[in-house]
């Protein structure tokens, strides 16, 4: 057992300031769900915890444009069903609900989700090397056990995937993720905030050192009505995605007018698929130029020999989720 200091700040600025301090390493607590686990594994080893569960981070709240700022520590599943949710962005409230456990749903919040870590199985076995985690040295999963890893915007380095489910319903949304660090208040765009590896994958994401999410920003998008998430997995619940997809579809007769499309359980950020979105922007809403378009998306791919069979899982799930939306057989 290690020791660690575990702090209670009541305030935002009194939260800022414990983290801006830097004397020791030091992680925030909110839901714990990942957080937890990486202690008892001994893959992160903080020595002062901040509980930000006391914030007045719990809100949900309409924008004045129509969207939501949904607070960071809201829970996973009080945002998987507020009627908002469910009825303006489907895809968010199905993605929250394919994740994890009811239980687990409880207790994950919306910033903690953002937040959590690869399931890479060397990164949480403390005993392998893994670059992420122990930078510079290797990567096994390369050569490994990678089945349930990356093929797009990967690197050399590192092949994790981005575990997260809400996430990629966020990035088809183009939400905003808001923060406040010492230096005042920021935001970045979901799409910019998972970081590809390159040859430095010990940082997930761009957020400053030392800053706190306050919020995630989702705007409004009339069409998002016409949603929906789903995933792929090696079993029913409680399982994280081989591969999944967020897609949102605006059909004018026969042709796509607009569409949102995130892939995840493929790369280390929640991959937004632009290719496929371009091809499909004034095309014919069909099952070839859906499929066509999935296509063109993987092309890019760089699946290892274990996890190849993602680039047709990937296409089956596009073309069959954008069938259903478009109530089509085409
Ligand atoms: Fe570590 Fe990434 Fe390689 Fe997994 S894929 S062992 S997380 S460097």
């Amino acid at each position: 057992m290690k020791p660690l200091t575990y702090e209670r700040p009541a305030t935002l600025d009194e939260a800022v300031s414990l983290l801006g301090r830097g004397e020791v390493p030091t992680s925030l607590l909110a839901g714990g769900t990942n957080l937890v686990d990486l202690l008892k594994l001994d893959v992160e080893s903080p020595q002062l915890l901040v509980d930000v569960n006391h914030l007045g981070l719990d809100r949900i709240d309409d924008t004045p444009n129509g969207g939501l700022m949904i607070g960071a520590t809201v829970r996973n599943s009080d945002l998987a069903a507020d009627p908002r949710v469910r009825e303006r962005y489907p895809l968010l409230a199905r993605a929250l609900l394919s994740a994890a456990s009811g239980q687990i749903r409880n207790m994950a919040t919306t910033a903690g989700n953002l937040m959590q870590r690869t399931r890479c199985v060397y990164f949480m076995d403390a005993t392998k090397p893994c670059n992420k985690r122990e930078p510079g040295s290797g990567c096994p999963a390369v050569e490994g056990a990678s089945r349930e890893l990356g093929l797009l915007g990967t690197s050399d380095s590192c092949i994790a995937t981005h575990p997260g489910d809400m996430a990629v319903a966020l990035v088809a949304l183009d939400a905003v993720v808001h923060f406040v660090a010492a230096d005042g208040a920021g935001t970045i765009p979901i799409g910019d905030f998972h970081r590809l590896p390159g040859d430095d994958p010990s940082l997930d994401t761009t957020l400053p050192a030392g800053a706190i999410i306050t919020a995630v920003e989702v705007p409004p998008l009339a069409f998002a009505s016409t949603s929906t998430y789903r995933k792929a997995r090696d079993r029913r619940s409680y399982a994280f995605a081989l591969a999944s997809v967020a897609a949102a579809i605006d059909v004018d007769g026969d042709t796509v007018r607009d569409i949102r499309i995130a892939l995840g359980g493929v790369s280390p950020r929640p991959w937004r698929a632009h290719a496929a979105e371009e091809l499909l922007r004034g095309a014919p809403a069909t099952a070839d130029s859906f499929r066509a378009a999935a296509e063109a998306e993987l092309a890019a791919a760089t699946p290892t020999g274990e996890n190849a069979l993602k680039v047709d899982l990937v296409v089956r799930l596009v073309t069959g989720v954008l069938l259903e939306l478009t109530g089509s057989e085409r």
